[in-house]
């Protein structure tokens, strides 16, 4: 499907999300390169790696016990010949089980021939050469078949997959030592705001340190992505214009402040300038409704050049770290070339009520308690998005839908972990 066409102007929550999904679907990730197994943690396969032969490559007993064939053991208790025994690791003898008899075996161990089932060492007395099954097994129990995981050659890992430690069990399984994954997208992060200070300066009565970066940068690492901290940008627009067009080299441009209704918010006025495409100019949430999506082409005019995505977030603090996790986020795995991933809130029992105002899809700080299947959730005291003292004590965030305007203690709601 196509993006949307502009439309600069407010959405709902909903269609802010689908229109970035729409465009996080034509993005083209970087370059694949080629990383140990383990440095993969986290990264997206960039190749399809198959099974290199069948798993299990073998018949492999589940249970330790004794490999008999089934019919034998139809009436228990009922005594068979022990022939031998076999370990994890060895081959079995080529003569195999015949009627009458059987050999002990080893979880993981390859069944002998002739055996189509493992009897539980449990269920069993040996006595010298000879053992007592007491409990009957159907044919195929106790073994898992040869190939019935996968046959060689069939695919284990998706190029697009994002690795975990499943996946790079897998691939370890196929013997990828090294493994082709994509290069990381590289994201600029942008800081606007005459009263920001770099962390190492002293700030002034009325200045303020710039937290977002560091905390953008450090989501940015966390979603796949290289974050590349850019110097602050004043409320001024050549500067500011100068620091965009520099961040419009990266993969993806991340601004932070300056999108809101005051008269220094400059950003979008720069990118306007710029010729900039954006596809809304607010998202009908709180925190973080003055959030701005767009497209801008870095290269000067008559020398074309990529369309770069950006996203000028709002600078409060809780604003800019919430719409990294709703928006950002997803453009990043695209970038990283990941399968899009639905945003999926999961439920859990809210622990007191809350009062919210209506109109506005909000995405409140709170904390994930409880144990075990009894999650209970709660929101955290905060002051508001400059509140960041308050996310440190909060885990997830509270997700309230816009037509509620209060929830009783007991409902079930949904959260948005982080
Ligand atoms: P703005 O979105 O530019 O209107 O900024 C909203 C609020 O967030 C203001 O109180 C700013 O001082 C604060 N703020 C903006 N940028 C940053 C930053 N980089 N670090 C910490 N606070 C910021
Ligand atoms: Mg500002």
């Amino acid at each position: 499907m196509a993006p949307s066409s502009p439309t600069a102007g407010v959405v709902s929550f909903e269609e802010a999300r689908h229109i970035v999904e729409e465009h996080a679907r034509l993005v083209s990730p970087g370059e694949p390169e080629t990383s140990d197994l383990l440095s993969s943690m986290g990264r997206v396969v960039a190749e399809t790696i198959p099974a290199d032969r069948d798993s299990p490559p073998f018949a492999r007993a589940a249970r330790d016990g004794y490999a008999v064939r089934a019919a034998d053991v139809a009436q228990v208790p009922a005594r068979l010949e022990m022939i031998g025994e076999i370990k994890a690791g060895e081959v079995p003898d080529t003569l195999g089980v015949k009627a009458g008899q059987a050999a002990a075996i080893m979880t993981g161990a390859p069944l002998p021939a002739g055996a189509d089932a493992v009897v539980m060492v449990e269920y069993t007395a040996q006595s010298g050469t000879a053992v007592e099954i007491q409990r009957s097994v159907k044919a195929g129990e106790n073994f898992v078949p040869r190939g019935s995981e996968a046959g060689a050659g069939q695919v284990l890992l998706e190029r697009g997959t994002r690795l975990d430690h499943a996946g790079i069990a897998l691939a370890a399984s196929a013997g990828k030592a090294q493994i082709e994954v994509f290069r990381k997208p590289r994201v600029a992060v942008l800081a606007t705001g005459d009263e920001i200070v770099e962390i190492d300066q002293r700030p002034g009565p009325a200045q303020i340190r710039n937290s977002n970066t560091y905390s953008l940068a450090a989501q940015v690492q966390r979603a796949g992505g290289e974050p590349a901290l850019l110097p602050i940008a004043p409320d001024e627009t050549r500067r500011l214009r100068e620091l965009i067009e520099e961040g419009l080299k990266f993969d993806l441009l991340l601004l932070a402040g300056g999108v809101s209704m005051g008269k220094y918010d400059l950003v979008e006025q720069v990118l306007s300038e710029l010729h900039a495409e954006i596809y809304f100019t607010g998202a009908q949430i709180q925190p973080g409704k003055p959030i701005v999506f767009g497209r801008c082409a870095p290269g000067r005019a008559g020398m074309p050049a990529p369309n770069k995505y950006f996203f000028g977030l709002p600078g409060n603090p809780v604003s800019t770290m919430v719409t990294f996790e709703l928006f950002v986020q997803a453009m990043i795995a695209a970038l990283a070339g990941a399968r899009p991933e639905a945003l999926i809130f999961p439920r859990a029992r809210l622990k007191s009520d809350v009062r919210t105002k209506t109109g506005l899809k909000r995405f409140l700080p709170a904390m994930l308690s409880g144990e075990y299947e009894n999650a209970e959730v709660e929101l955290a005291r905060w002051q508001g998005s400059g509140d960041i003292a308050a996310l440190t004590a909060a885990n997830c965030w509270l997700v309230v839908p816009p037509d509620r305007e209060m929830i009783a203690a007991g409902e079930w709601v949904s959260v948005m972990m982080r």
